[in-house]
């Protein structure tokens, strides 16, 4: 072995992939050259772009090509470039390590799926290490632009790879996969299920996934008397290299649109929706734009990608393009195109831009628009988009003020009584006399249709809007209503209840219930009492129906999961006002009427204790509460 090899282990979650890779079947290994081209054109990207600001790599060649060769004696395939190329340093973090955020639950996913799934692969885009699918071997031979230096890499996905001088003359890289043998009689063996070696298959992969890739791919193959052939008369290249965004729309077929998709998100299912797009006047741009069926897997990471490339006159400038789009539609993919931009423009330029900015307006109307097409004419597909991508774009509530008002109308609830609603449905099945718009929050919506603050919106008939996403009382804070209809939480002290008289045959409290005086008894037995302090009032209520006793807040209503918000942020929550209420026809307040001053302070704890409860919370002190009950039933 060479003096200048040197062996590096796998970081651990590359080592898990890889694993996954070897070990698990594919429903598309195919995949694999898809990846692999998709790597050769950013590295040819990545060198155009860098040959803009740097003169010294103005020598480097400025055709770039891709070049599939087989070489079927050998049993290889082997993927070229004159891109960027990589030097040592590169080599071992670029195809040593996993940076994407996710990396984790992608593993797990993995793991609990039964056999290996190509879907999630797809998803994760995982690119370099899939080509472990199908071969057993690979070598990266590469040299950096600019540098005098090839490196080869190599490995058998075997938790090592080994990195010693390349022979590569020229800046880019070879990447050649040994082809696994088949494992006869295993149906599931990639290389059983297809000849990767064939010319005619490999063909046929580039067609379909890599067509509108922007170089040459030629596909060449290495002749049986072992001499190279060169072009053999394949001298046009495999790829039609058609911008899709350009063609008119009756040109391009579903299956190129989907294909473009995958390119563009790493997905491998289809997308929900797609949205072509071509604006003129004042900025013209050209805008390929789709929404995933399934959220990625770092929807709710800070770092996870922005899903927008941007292309000026057909030529592609950068990736995760976070100017073009808003945080709060970061799960869109596509392209934005544009005719006026300058080919040199950086990330700085661009956050500045005045054209960037009217780009970004209207690729957000459009996007808004295109949702409100999909809300009313395929109301179920919605209904699925939604449950993904809600509570993302509920973050323009708060986030995009322009557009406030569009994305409320986008919004679908949970609710207690229709289950799922839009407001512009909530504000229309409005009991009459009902003028405010009900919502309770703090905790899952699962939870929260189960709270006792509800029992008399419920029967009342009254519909509250479950606001169980976090996002949810963010928005809330700062916007008070929806056409002229208040947002009024039903965890608030003075929440009006309109709408009309109780519905239920409950008998009213009625002669011989207890009377207000059990509230203030109740209240001066808590003064004093540890844990206490929040509970400002005790009062008899008129929303519960079938619970002893709840709590409400005056004033601003901050759940307990937003105090926990707070906290966790390091800001101290607004302080807490609440009020107990208490239902003067429950059989347990009239036992609480009746009980001695002494008896009324365990009393003041269990009523808290279970009102915290049935809100979902955690019993401030539960070791109390459990001998409380514990002395209550024994008494009893
Ligand atoms: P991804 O392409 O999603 O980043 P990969 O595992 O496919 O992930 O590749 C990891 C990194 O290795 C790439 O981001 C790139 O920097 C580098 N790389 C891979 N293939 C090439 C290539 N042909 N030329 C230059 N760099 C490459």
């Amino acid at each position: 072995m060479d003096g200048n090899v040197g062996r590096y282990e796998f970081q651990s979650e590359a080592k898990q992939v890889l694993e996954l890779m070897i070990h698990s079947v594919y429903s598309n290994p195919d995949i694999f050259l898809r990846e692999l081209i998709s790597n050769a054109s950013d590295a040819l990207d990545k060198l155009r772009i860098e040959k803009l600001s740097n003169e010294a790599l103005s020598e480097e060649s400025s055709n770039g090509r891709i070049t599939v060769r087989i070489d079927s004696a050998n049993r290889t395939i082997t993927v070229s470039d004159n891109g960027i190329g990589m030097s040592r340093d590169e080599l071992i973090s670029f195809l040593g390590t996993i940076a994407k955020s996710g990396t984790k639950e992608f593993i797990a996913a993995m793991s609990e799926a039964s056999r290996g799934n190509g879907d999630l692969i797809g998803q994760f885009g995982v690119g370099f290490y899939s080509s472990f699918i199908v071969a057993d071997r690979v070598t990266v031979d590469t040299r950096r632009a600019g540098s005098a230096e090839s490196w080869l890499w190599e490995s058998s996905g075997d938790g090592t790879f080994s990195i010693g001088p390349g022979r590569r003359e020229v800046c880019g890289s070879d990447v050649t996969l040994h082809i696994k043998e088949a494992e006869k009689g295993d149906a599931d063996s990639p290389a059983e299920a297809k000849d990767y070696l064939s010319k005619w298959v490999l063909r046929e992969i580039v067609k379909k996934y890599s067509d509108f890739v922007s170089y040459p791919i030629y596909l060449e193959e290495r002749g049986k008397d072992g001499g190279d052939k060169g072009e053999d008369g394949e001298k046009e290249p495999v790829n039609s290299m058609k911008a899709l965004w350009i063609r008119p729309e009756s040109s391009v077929t579903d299956e190129e649109y989907n294909e473009f998709y995958r390119h563009v998100s790493h997905d491998w299912e289809d997308p929900m929706e797609r949205i072509v797009y071509r604006a003129e006047g004042t900025s013209e741009f050209h805008a390929l734009l789709y929404i995933p069926a399934r959220p990625p897997l770092d929807l709710f990471y800070r770092e996870g990608a922005h899903g927008i490339e941007l292309y000026i006159r057909r030529v592609f400038i950068m990736n995760d393009c976070r100017d073009l789009i808003p945080e709060y539609l970061r799960f869109v993919r596509g392209v934005v195109d544009s005719e006026d931009l300058p080919l040199n423009v950086s990330r700085e330029i661009l956050q500045q831009d005045a054209l960037t900015a009217m780009i970004k307006r209207s690729v957000v109307r459009k996007v808004l628009d295109s949702l409100k097409k999909m809300k009313s004419d395929r109301p179920d597909d919605y209904k699925k988009f939604w449950g993904m991508f809600g509570e993302v774009l509920k973050e323009g509530i708060v986030s995009d003020v322009k557009n406030r008002d569009a994305i409320m109308k986008l919004a679908l609830f949970s609710s207690s009584k229709t289950g799922q609603t839009s407001l512009e449905d909530y504000v229309a099945n409005m009991k009459e006399g009902q003028k405010s718009i009900y919502y309770i929050s703090g905790g899952k919506s699962a939870s929260l249709v189960d709270s006792p603050k509800l029992e008399a919106f419920s029967d009342r008939g009254l519909d509250v809007l479950l606001m169980g996403d976090p996002i949810d009382e963010i928005w809330l804070a700062s916007v008070r209503e929806y056409e002229k209809h208040v947002f009024v939480s039903a965890a608030s002290a003075d929440a009006e209840i309109e709408g009309g008289a109780s519905e239920a045959k409950a008998e009213p409290p009625g002669d011989g219930a207890p009377d207000d005086s059990v509230a203030s008894r109740l209240k001066e037995a808590m003064k004093g009492m540890e844990g206490f302090a929040a509970i400002e009032d005790v009062r008899l209520s008129s929303r519960l129906v079938d619970s002893p006793a709840t709590f409400v807040q005056k004033g601003e209503a901050i759940s307990a999961q937003m105090r926990n918000f707070f906290k966790s942020m390091g800001q101290e929550a607004p302080p807490e006002h609440k009020i107990l209420e208490i239902n003067a026809a429950h059989p347990l307040i009239k036992k609480v009427s009746e009980s001695d001053e002494g008896a009324l302070k365990d009393w003041a704890v269990l009523l808290a204790g279970l009102a915290c409860i049935a809100d979902g919370e955690v019993v401030e002190n539960p070791r109390a509460f459990a001998r409380t009950i514990e002395k209550l039933l024994a008494s009893s």
